[in-house]
């Protein structure tokens, strides 16, 4: 079921009575979640993800704006007829019912044609749990389980309705590091396996790289950039998101561009066309850097780390926005850890150029 969110908006009045404009917590959401995609919904706290989610399933209605389910404009519908499931960061499960009780408490309150007899309802909530991988827990309480074992519980809960749309709101926030990365493959798993086109709220940048079809990036109730993963972190539109994606995070700079060349501090980094003298914010991925002894950025050694298949570079240079510069170079070029000094050459597609007080991009072409 392709989910089609039209110039969605939604307003509070601020939390804060003292001002008087409304928060405009989701502004103008108009993009298309294709049928049986993953899409991550990624920003920062108090973005608008939750309350974008929340207008999805119906628990808000929106200002202004339309919500359609395939053709069907579900906008006014109540949330028990919209067919989604939803999970959220803490698993709300009912601590004295069993792991099938649980599973099986949104089909107790069907209704007319919809009603099951106890039978349907427990072989329904055991192929839920069967898809999540805990049909060996069935008979244990809530408080009998690990957190992410919780957690499945909570989805195969949501799953056993058979949504339309599986809405998620930060469902690994309350697991430990490990059980995180392993939760995720499962709902990567569940997700491919039943087809259900789901959203995936986090805040967690990672997370939304490694498991989602396509991310929408939003900040401040503003959609920002909408993609696949790859495609966003290789040519982000802006400094917000080229900084938001990506560990370790992109080098920034200040430079200029004068005369057809990138300069930051006295060095010339790049011979570049398209673009007028201006002063520039400078964007290098970690990635992007060579170790070249006529290259043209020189830097301060700090540090430098052999991580396995990596060397992690840690240097400083009079341009940098940070104190710290980071560059990830392989293995297989033999860095002398001793050294003060390093020259760098850069790879232009991992350079991004951005406009110095809007933060917009600018798009260069380099000249040989
Ligand atoms: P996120 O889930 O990305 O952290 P939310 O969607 O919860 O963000 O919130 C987006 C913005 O809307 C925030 O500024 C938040 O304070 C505001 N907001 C959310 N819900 C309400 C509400 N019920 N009343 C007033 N303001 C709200
Ligand atoms: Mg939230």
């Amino acid at each position: 079921m392709k989910v089609v969110l039209e110039h969605l908006t939604k307003k509070f009045p601020n939390r804060n009575r003292k001002i008087k404009e409304d928060v405009i917590a989701v502004n103008d959401f108009d993009f298309e979640i294709p049928d049986g995609k993953l899409i991550a919904l990624l920003g920062p706290s108090g973005c608008g993800k939750s309350t974008t989610l929340n207008l999805i399933c119906g628990l808000l209605a929106p200002s202004s704006g339309r919500i359609l389910f395939g053709d069907i404009d579900v906008t006014k519908l109540p949330p028990e007829n919209r067919g989604v499931g939803l999970v959220f960061q803490n698993y709300a499960l009912y601590p004295h019912l069993t792991v099938l009780q649980n599973i099986m408490f949104p089909l107790e309150n069907l209704k007319g044609k919809d009603k099951m007899t106890k039978e349907e309802m427990k072989k329904k909530a055991a192929e839920s749990a069967k898809i999540v991988q805990i049909d060996h827990l069935l008979e244990r309480r809530p408080g009998e389980l690990s957190g992410g074992q919780q957690q499945r519980v909570a989805i195969a809960r949501a799953l056993v309705k058979r949504p339309r749309v599986l809405l998620l709101d930060e469902p690994l926030s309350n697991l430990d590091a490990r059980l995180r990365l392993q939760t995720r493959e499962e709902i990567r798993r569940i997700q491919r396996e039943t087809g259900i086109t789901t959203v995936f709220v986090t805040h967690d940048q990672d997370e939304a790289m490694s498991i989602s079809d396509m991310i929408v990036v939003m900040e401040a109730g503003i959609l920002q950039q909408i993609g696949k993963p790859q495609e966003v972190y290789d040519d982000p539109v802006n400094l917000f998101v080229a900084k938001f994606l990506g560990t370790p995070a992109i080098n920034v700079f200040d430079g200029r561009v004068e005369k057809g060349e990138l300069v930051i501090g006295k060095d010339r980094v790049l011979k570049i066309s398209g673009v007028p003298d201006q002063e520039v914010t400078v964007g290098i991925r970690p990635e992007g850097f060579w170790v070249d002894d006529e290259g043209p950025l020189l830097c301060k050694v700090r540090a430098v780390e052999v991580m396995g298949r990596d060397v992690s570079i840690v240097s400083t240079h009079e341009g940098s926005q940070a104190e710290q510069i980071r560059s990830i170079i392989s293995t297989d070029f033999h860095m002398d850890t001793t050294r003060k000094e390093v020259r760098f050459a850069l790879k232009p597609r991992k350079v991004h150029l951005f406009d110095k007080k809007t933060g917009e991009r600018i798009r260069f072409e380099v000249k040989e």
